[in-house]
């Protein structure tokens, strides 16, 4: 199965004895939502069940070298820099809504007053620090979208465009607190968690407090192998739902040549953002994944990544 990380249940029990084993070194242990590398472990309680996770980026010296360049903190700076004026242009806000745990900005980009005529769209990137390339579909899809007249007269955007700045400097999945932000969303966001509960209460206040809902949203993220989407299984919500679901993403792989409609059922940890949306508010939620670490010997580029958002932006405004 291709996924953003591997993921199980261990009993601290079993996790005592895979202490012996070599293979133990690459697990990650949940303990109060943090995660813990296993020689940094507080102590077990064999009687327990903890979630573990492994299968991370390897720390690699000259990753520019060998992949598609790495989508630094920087980068989403010099972006948001570079694109400002045109969203404001565009009666959008362009804000730091506060700062990560390391002091890093955490940006949003929304209108700056909503409109119930328009369909809006809400998107999501960076969760998981070390998934650059989640942030090169971005800058394609809002590339596209600045130069169409077309969505801003149909619809509006809000974006998160990296939820982990700390992750993403550090090129690592965790925030700086070894929280995976993606296991944090909580239904009362009084009590989610660090970045998360930033962008979760600022979003709330914005728009989801009004009973509006976003006609897609999307949480962008890179996986080891390749491209598809996660979506819930059919028994999640009701059969509408789903199609819902597969409509985007047979369009979707009716144009974007990597992703090609692939799609893993996944009713997923109840405090992902995806599922937060999906059950509390019946929102069409999807998770785009596409291979995090890419060489640069191959077919594809920071440009193919970029072709990758522009289809993603057309599928929007051909189904919606
Ligand atoms: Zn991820």
């Amino acid at each position: 199965m291709a996924i953003c990380v591997h993921e199980k249940k261990l009993s601290g029990f079993e996790l005592l004895d895979a202490l012996t084993h070599e293979k133990a070194s690459e697990f990650h242990v949940e303990i109060n939502d943090r995660f813990y590398p296993m020689d940094k472990l507080p102590k077990l309680n064999p009687a327990s069940s903890y979630t573990v996770q492994w299968g991370h980026s390897k720390e690699t010296q000259g990753y520019d070298d060998k992949y598609i360049k790495y989508y630094r903190y920087s980068r989403i700076q010099e972006f948001i820099a570079e694109n400002k004026s045109e969203f404001i242009k565009r009666g959008y806000r362009v804000e730091i809504i506060g700062k990560s745990v390391k002091g890093r900005n955490l940006y949003s980009v929304f209108p700056s007053s909503f409109s119930s005529e328009k369909k809006t769209v809400l998107m999501y990137g960076r969760h998981h620090g070390d998934e650059g390339t989640a942030n090169w579909i971005i800058e394609g899809f809002i590339g596209k979208l600045l130069s169409s007249n077309d969505f801003f007269n149909r619809f509006q955007l809000i974006l998160y465009p990296m939820v982990n700045p700390d992750g993403a400097e550090a090129r690592k999945r965790y925030n700086s607190r070894g929280r995976d932000l993606n296991r944090v969303w909580n239904s009362s966001p009084s009590r989610s968690k660090d970045e998360v509960a930033i962008i979760q209460t600022h979003l709330k206040k914005i728009y989801l407090d009004n009973n509006e809902k976003p006609i897609i949203a999307l949480d962008m993220h890179g996986s080891f192998t390749r491209d598809f989407i996660y979506r819930v299984e059919r028994n999640f919500r009701d059969q509408n739902f789903y199609n819902l679901q597969q409509n985007f993403i047979d369009e979707l792989g009716s144009r974007d040549k990597w992703q090609a409609g692939a799609y893993d059922l996944s009713n997923g940890d109840p405090q992902m953002a995806r599922i937060y949306l999906v059950r509390d508010f019946a929102i069409n939620a999807l998770t785009h994944e596409t291979p995090r670490d890419i060489s640069n010997r191959g077919e594809r580029t920071i440009d193919t990544l970029k072709s990758q958002g522009v289809d993603v932006f057309e599928s929007i405004l051909s189904l919606y």
